[in-house]
């Protein structure tokens, strides 16, 4: 049936490194049989070239900034040895993150600690270290100010904001203080004037979601808040936009609508499912027969992207004279950035090994792999890209949608919901590849479930020191 039916493809943007790994299946092959299955394979040369292109813009704008990767997006340690080669910062959020981004010997000034919940063992690892805290609750004020005694030092302390207006409505978050009672908590809590305890240096905020439009009011009102403190004699030396920079994974605008219409039509029953028991993604149907809800996916697909959102940021108005770009370079104020994915776009792929094909009781075919649902997982509901077979031997094409499965026993352990069409059936041992998962989709949810191992992780550089070794064997032999 598969063949008369459209599945709507999703055609991943893919960078030149993994059209090439992808053209080297025996070297692929030859990883997972050293490292089992799945296999993270990271670029951190992508991840540079990302940053460069932030700061290029922000110098463009003539900004006093810093960026700080924020770690949490990816685990692995050649981000954070990358960012300290370049000389940027890395955001932490947990004692270990802390802990190793000061052992791969990044400098205390690069760092910031924004971490959720912020317990003594944490807070003094920071406080010891001279590295920026960003507090988030007057209990959390306490607890620093009480070490920062204790250890007989004057501590460097930004404050979480909450509570944006944006379009007429607040914004709904649990980080934070409100904006609107922040100064005066400032001027009782932050204004370290004697010896010990803990000095205000700048404001921070995070938002949930993706508006450009958010994030610009949000940077006013901290602008504004700075003004208020300076009347009061107090400086605020950054304003700290946080992350939620979008990227665009996807090739073709036209593909995404599609996609996205073809999927309501499947959900009222006007089109053959395209995803996994007709699941919505976040779409229902009421009674109408209308389509409800919202797609809860990551817009995989967005024109402006990277540092071209940046720029959309911050060229809004401050007032009717100028931007708030230009608001920060008249006061001086350093601007930072904690991006997380969209300094990870195209800087890491995962491949997997197929276990089986099967059908289940409805007749859908079923490609099982050796992985499971956490190793390519976000909060979005479902990662829309198509992903590359890699498969041994060539074969007549006969088109087929499958699911790919995964190694948890739950119903639920579907590495992707949306059926995936392809040429014909593989065959056991042949690889998938996903791509662009380095933001978020293989470690953030990553667990050890059935006492399964944590996937391997492998750098493109490692990778090809270990081809030029075996070159060099072969022509020894
Ligand atoms: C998650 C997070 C970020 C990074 O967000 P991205 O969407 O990955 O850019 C930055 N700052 C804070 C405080 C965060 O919690």
């Amino acid at each position: 049936m598969s063949g008369t039916i459209t599945y709507p493809p999703l055609t991943p943007i893919m960078s030149e490194w993994v059209s090439s790994l992808i053209q080297r299946p025996d070297m692929l092959r030859a990883l997972i049989r050293t490292k089992g299955s799945p296999v993270n394979i990271l670029n951190p040369d992508s991840f540079v070239k990302n940053y460069r292109k932030f700061n290029l813009q922000l110098t463009a704008m003539s900004l006093r900034h810093q960026v700080f990767f924020a770690r949490k997006a990816n685990k692995d340690s050649c981000f954070i040895e990358a960012a300290r080669d370049l000389g940027f910062g890395v955001d932490t959020a947990s004692y270990r993150e802390l802990q190793q981004s000061l052992d791969l010997g990044c400098p205390p000034h690069q760092l910031v600690v924004t971490a959720a919940v912020k317990n003594e063992r944490l807070l003094r690892l920071a406080i010891r270290n001279n590295v920026l805290l960003i507090l988030d609750n007057p209990d959390e004020v306490r607890l620093a100010d009480s070490i920062a005694r204790s250890e007989k030092r004057k501590v460097r302390a930004g404050l979480r904001l909450q509570g944006f207006k944006a379009g007429g409505h607040t914004l709904h978050t649990r980080f934070g203080f409100p904006v609107d009672q922040a100064g005066e908590f400032i001027l009782r809590n932050l204004n370290a004037s004697g010896k010990y305890g803990l000095a205000f240096e700048g404001l921070h905020f995070h938002l949930d979601g993706y508006s450009i439009t958010e994030r610009s009011a949000a940077l006013k009102t901290c602008i504004e808040l700075a003004d208020s403190l300076k009347e009061n004699g107090i400086a605020t030396r950054f304003i700290d936009i946080g992350g939620g920079i979008l990227i665009n994974y996807l090739k073709d605008h036209g593909q995404w609508e599609c996609f996205k219409t073809t999927l309501q039509e499947a959900i009222r029953g006007n089109h053959p499912p395209i995803t996994y028991r007709n699941n919505g993604l976040g779409y229902s149907m009421n009674d109408h027969h209308e389509i409800t809800g919202a797609l809860a996916t990551y817009p995989f697909y967005n024109t402006l992207n990277g540092p071209l959102y940046l720029k959309n940021v911050l060229e809004a108005p401050f007032n009717a004279n100028i931007t708030l770009a230009e608001a920060l370079n008249h006061r001086e104020i350093e601007l930072r950035l904690e991006p997380g994915r969209s300094l990870l776009d195209q800087a890491g792929i995962t491949v997997a090994r197929v276990a089986y094909r099967k059908k289940d009781t409805d007749g859908t075919p079923l490609v099982g792999l050796e992985m499971n649902m956490s190793q390519l997982r976000s909060s979005s509901a479902d990662f829309l890209l198509d992903p590359v077979m890699i498969c041994g031997t060539e074969r007549p094409s006969r088109p087929i949608a499958v699911n790919f499965t995964g190694e948890y026993c739950l119903e639920r352990d579907l590495i992707l919901q949306r059926k995936i069409l392809l040429d014909h059936l593989p065959d056991v041992g042949d690889l998938v590849v996903f791509i662009n998962t380095a933001g978020y989709m293989m470690h953030f949810f990553e667990s050890q479930a059935h006492l399964f191992d944590l996937a391997a992780n492998v750098t493109l550089p490692e990778i090809e020191r270990r081809l030029a070794d075996q070159f060099h064997l072969q022509k020894e032999s």
